[in-house]
């Protein structure tokens, strides 16, 4: 990382291009803590304020890459650049080892769900640790390559599909985008990239 991050980045055709990122700025909403940002939410939506939107307020994305403004008819949303530095230095991945433990490795063995995917790459419910490690690794990675696609935006939030790569399989695995950089894993597995 050096000094240019802040302002070039190579896209995924490996053409040169200026990483300027954005915060989503709805007004009122604050991006923490959690339950006070919810309850602005609600109380928001009572005078008509889009959930969609206030759910993005906070959310850091790479000006190139990001939802529309404004959304929809009304929109107060505006954006604010931020310095990759920032963003890189606040952005972080979760992802609950339940995603694993209780839903990839869940299920028998023969079963028909998307742990079949798992099992055949030589993965059971004992490596759900390293998963969940890795997934967060990746994920992050990518989010600040602006490596993301924009999937289901509403009143929960931005859906993020992130190319995830596992013994050279590579798929998508769906993410929740949450202020200030955080994303959230919610699927692990969101289909193949062919
Ligand atoms: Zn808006």
């Amino acid at each position: 990382m050096s000094i240019f991050d802040d302002f070039i980045r190579f896209d995924e055709n490996e053409n040169l291009s200026y990483n300027r990122w954005i915060e989503w700025d709805h007004f009122l909403i604050p991006n923490k803590p959690e339950w006070y940002r919810e309850i602005l939410r609600n109380l928001m939506a009572i005078f008509a304020h889009c959930m969609s939107c206030s759910a993005l307020d906070g959310c850091y994305l790479l000006d190139t890459n990001r939802p529309k403004q404004p959304l929809h008819e009304h929109c107060d949303c505006r954006k604010k650049d931020i310095s990759f530095s920032k963003v890189e230095n606040k952005s972080y991945a979760e992802c609950d080892i339940a995603k694993f433990t209780e839903y990839v490795f869940k299920n028998v063995r023969d079963s028909k769900g998307k742990n079949k995917i798992f099992y055949d790459l030589g993965y059971s419910v004992k490596d759900s640790e390293y998963l969940k490690k890795e997934y967060c690794r990746q994920a992050l990675k990518q989010y600040l390559l602006g490596n993301y696609k924009l999937k289901n935006l509403d009143r929960r939030g931005q859906r993020l599909a992130i190319p995830t790569d596992l013994k050279g399989k590579k798929f998508y695995s769906g993410w929740m985008l949450c202020p200030e950089g955080k994303i959230r894993n919610i699927t692990p597995f969101g289909g193949w990239i062919k």
